[in-house]
């Protein structure tokens, strides 16, 4: 009896000691890593997009009891095909990893023999080649080439019939590459339909809007995957494999917590599970129509804080299909406005704030300089700051 008061103040003290541990503390400023306003879009080395907040208070929620993974597996999987209205669905750790375990599925199947030797498809009786577009090959495709296929590319629908085969695993659609192929969208899967192959589309970065969620499958794809931690604002190391159901009870056997298979270090635990499944829900949830008149407020807000710089050349634009959100290009003349882009970036993420637009440059050569701002990852009043100080950087360059 006398241990009683004991773990009582034991529970006590403890928690207690935990809350000001963490509260105070200021751990990018710790470790001296810089945080910036992310006026460029949901690219990874950015750390892409911020989570909502329903997504933390559930991964906490997940952090402290134990579950049986597997069920919580299955239960999250179906949880988010109803959400969704796809056949099956399963959380993967990201798009990339969807690609693996997708084409994995497609590959080997259910069979455990077949599982266990990905990558190495001789001699095996697995299919073992995966057709795409010349115009569609792209660094992702590494993620399905991790499975051991050969990558077949052709230009016309006639060239993809001749290159099926009984050798043909899986045809690879990058949805943001449509414009770029002869096979448009529907036209690919109605080939993949015809011959009997699984067709896989790649529409990672493709939310917004909403309904291109379900939009893929109910064309007929038998695979699609989205990152998890862009537009959906889900966790960063997750993402979304969603299609036929076989292929997903497959593509399960393929992944972890299996040891013995592809797609082993493509770990989700039950946070990110939990975590991926409220932000579908939020971003089904989410006001769009506010969200979308408030991008184009602050893209305005931009292009107008250097309007008065006749040299510079603002656009708003919205990209056709991936990052299908408003976005500014500034583009002018060395010759009318002497600097160069990189010199805007470097000054704005030196600034204090620091401020991070998008990645890529034009080269310090190039008559032609541009930079783009994207305006979706601002937190309230960043929009204000950024056009300050992009009005300060350019005005601090002399006009020729
Ligand atoms: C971002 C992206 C991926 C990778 O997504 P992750 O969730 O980071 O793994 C794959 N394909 C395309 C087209 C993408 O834009």
């Amino acid at each position: 009896m006398s241990s009683i008061p004991f773990i009582g103040s034991l529970f006590t003290s403890s928690a207690i000691a935990a809350a000001p541990k963490t509260a105070g503390r200021d751990y990018f400023k710790e470790l001296n890593v810089r945080p910036f306003i992310n006026a460029a879009g949901t690219y990874t080395t950015l750390t892409a997009s911020l989570m909502w907040p329903e997504v933390m208070e559930a991964m906490n929620y997940a952090s402290k009891t134990f579950v049986p993974l597997n069920d919580l597996h299955d239960a999250v999987g179906k949880r988010i095909a109803e959400l969704i209205g796809v056949e099956s669905a399963m959380v993967t750790s990201g798009a990339a990893a969807a690609l693996t375990v997708g084409t994995a599925a497609c590959v080997a199947g259910k069979k455990h023999e077949w599982i266990t030797r990905i990558p190495d498809l001789a001699g095996t009786g697995m299919k073992s080649e995966v057709i795409i577009q010349k115009s569609h090959r792209y660094g992702y495709d590494h993620a399905v080439r991790n499975c051991g296929v050969k990558m077949i590319e052709v230009e016309t629908a006639e060239e993809l019939e001749k290159a099926v085969n009984e050798k043909t695993a899986m045809m690879l659609f990058f949805n943001d590459a449509d414009p770029r192929g002869k096979i448009k969208v529907a036209e690919f899967v109605a080939l993949g339909r015809k011959h009997n192959i699984p067709t896989f589309n790649d529409a990672a970065a493709d939310t917004p809007p909403t309904e291109n969620l379900s939009k893929y499958n109910k064309m007929g794809f038998d695979l699609v995957t989205f990152s998890g931690g862009k537009g959906i604002r889900g966790p960063q190391s997750a993402g979304l494999l969603l299609g036929r159901k076989d292929l997903i009870e497959a593509a399960r056997m393929n992944c972890s917590p299996n040891s013995d298979s592809i797609g082993r270090g493509m770990k989700v635990n039950k946070e990110e599970m939990l975590g991926m499944m409220v932000a579908v829900e939020m971003f089904r949830k989410r006001d769009a129509a506010a969200e979308w008149k408030e991008w184009e407020r602050r893209a305005k807000l931009v292009t107008d804080s250097v309007a008065a710089n006749k040299a510079i050349k603002t656009e708003i634009y919205v990209p056709p299909i991936a990052n299908h959100v408003p976005t500014v290009r500034l583009t002018w003349d060395k010759a009318a406005l002497p600097i160069i882009a990189d010199d805007i970036r470097k000054q704005l993420r030196d600034g204090k704030p620091s401020i991070e637009i998008a990645p890529g440059s034009s080269p310090a050569k190039a008559e032609k300089q541009e930079i783009g701002v994207g305006v979706w990852q601002m937190q309230p009043g960043e929009a204000e700051i950024v056009a300050r100080r992009l009005r300060e950087v350019f005005n601090g360059t002399k006009t020729a």
